[in-house]
């Protein structure tokens, strides 16, 4: 029986789905899951499970066929699905981002579109912001998109896109005007669609952890984009219509990082009960009581400000403070969570037989990816420091 982790903080409704996903990652993700992680596979039938739910629409609205539901039952889904493997929850997470960022940015035309097949999902979504040589500083990109008749022709090289392979269609961040100052005022987003003339996926890049999806590179040698697929058909609005999917994306990974550090938690507080250390079990030392008492405070403390920045979203406000802030500290926590949980199960905790070195390898792609931790706390002083002018 899945523990009900949130019982006392989220709403009815959105407790009982985020029930049935634990439930469920119980029942068909943590048995399976190392098969799947050490081999490195795609795992088709959690994810049929994960699409049988509904939950690549899960913020597709209703009336475009999705479950329309909220921020906050999203983030309780993503610590379930986390809590089972970390990777299902970024196998949902661009596409969620993308189907939002079209929902709120995009024309009435690429609603009716792409959002009715992106919630069985007929096809999935990948968001393509990092190049080779810009990462965080997402407004040096060199991709570009020149005006061509009633098409845009994009050139460039994108790194490090999760989803690279299997995605239908990529929100692809690129520079219509490389010249313009500030540099933002020239950035603009377009929906390509995977059979684009000129439009190439690369290799599956090899990672130390995040396995069974893969991260790929994609290229673009003058791919004919129909203007059309300018997400908005407006230029220059990408880069405000990309950071403000991130914070859909900070929310997702926030909940990864309770979802690994809950399950590093589960796995240390019961073995501590059970291994016998001097004469009693090593729960009964104070040492480690501490140790787990600081563990489950990090963990609730996380699962509060992921919850907080859900709502922000839920209640049509921008959230870049309150992600950053959750993003920050959960995957921060998890990674001294996992490490904690590896100390109390001494020896054995660094067997490849046991869960914790999977958390252990997938704990720091989340202090990296949607933003370092470095970055998350400049948009927290960028943000901060507003309420106390001078
Ligand atoms: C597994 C994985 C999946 C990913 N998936 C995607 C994806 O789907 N789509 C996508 O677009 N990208 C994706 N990324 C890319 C990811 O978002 C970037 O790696 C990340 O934003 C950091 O950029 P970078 O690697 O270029 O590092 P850099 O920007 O080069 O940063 C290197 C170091 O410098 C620090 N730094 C940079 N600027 C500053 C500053 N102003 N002040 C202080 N420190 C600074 C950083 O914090 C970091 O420690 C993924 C990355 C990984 C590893």
């Amino acid at each position: 029986m899945a523990r009900d982790y949130a019982a006392d903080i989220l709403d009815p409704v959105a407790r009982e789905i985020v029930t049935n996903v634990g439930i469920w990652v119980d029942r068909e993700v943590i048995p399976h899951v190392a098969e799947y992680e050490h081999e490195d596979i795609f795992p088709e039938p959690m994810v049929k499970g994960m699409a049988d739910m509904g939950l690549f629409g899960i913020k597709i609205p209703e009336e475009y066929g999705g479950l329309g539901l909220t921020f906050e039952c999203y983030a309780g889904v993503c610590i379930e699905l986390a809590r089972g493997w970390m990777s299902l929850a970024g196998i949902i997470n661009t596409h969620v981002l993308v189907a939002w960022a079209i929902n709120e940015y995009g024309t009435e035309d690429q609603k009716r579109r792409f959002l009715p097949r992106m919630v069985a999902p007929e096809i999935r979504a990948a968001l393509s912001i990092t190049e080779p040589d810009a990462g965080s500083d997402a407004q040096a990109i060199k991709t570009t998109a020149t005006r061509d008749g009633d098409d845009y022709l994009l050139r460039g090289q994108k790194m490090w896109v999760t989803n690279g392979q299997r995605a239908g269609v990529y929100l692809v961040l690129t520079k219509t005007d490389p010249n313009a100052q500030p540099a933002h005022r020239g950035i603009s987003a377009f929906l390509v669609e995977k059979d684009t003339p000129g439009f190439f996926v690369g290799r599956n890049l090899p990672k130390l952890g995040y396995k069974g999806v893969e991260t790929t590179e994609l290229a673009f040698d003058d791919a004919r984009v129909p203007a059309r697929n300018l997400l908005g058909g407006e230029e220059g609005r990408g880069f405000q219509q990309v950071m403000s999917a991130l914070e859909v994306g900070r929310i997702n990974v926030a909940a990864r990082g309770v979802g690994v550090a809950q399950a590093a938690f589960d796995d240390a507080i019961r073995y501590a009960q059970k291994r016998v250390a001097f004469g009693k079990p090593i729960f009964e030392h104070q040492a480690q009581q501490i140790r787990l008492a600081e563990m489950a405070t990090k963990i609730r403390a996380a699962r509060l400000l992921t919850f907080d920045a859900a709502r922000k979203k839920d209640a049509g406000l921008r959230c870049d403070l309150e992600a950053g802030m959750a993003k920050l500290f959960a995957t921060e926590i998890c990674q001294e969570v996992v490490l904690d949980a590896m100390r109390i199960h001494g020896g054995v905790g660094y067997s490849k037989e046991l869960p914790l070195e999977r958390y252990y390898r997938d704990a720091p792609v989340m202090v990296i990816a949607e933003g370092t931790s470095d970055i998350q706390k400049l948009v927290i002083a960028r943000n901060i420091v507003r309420d106390y002018p001078v």
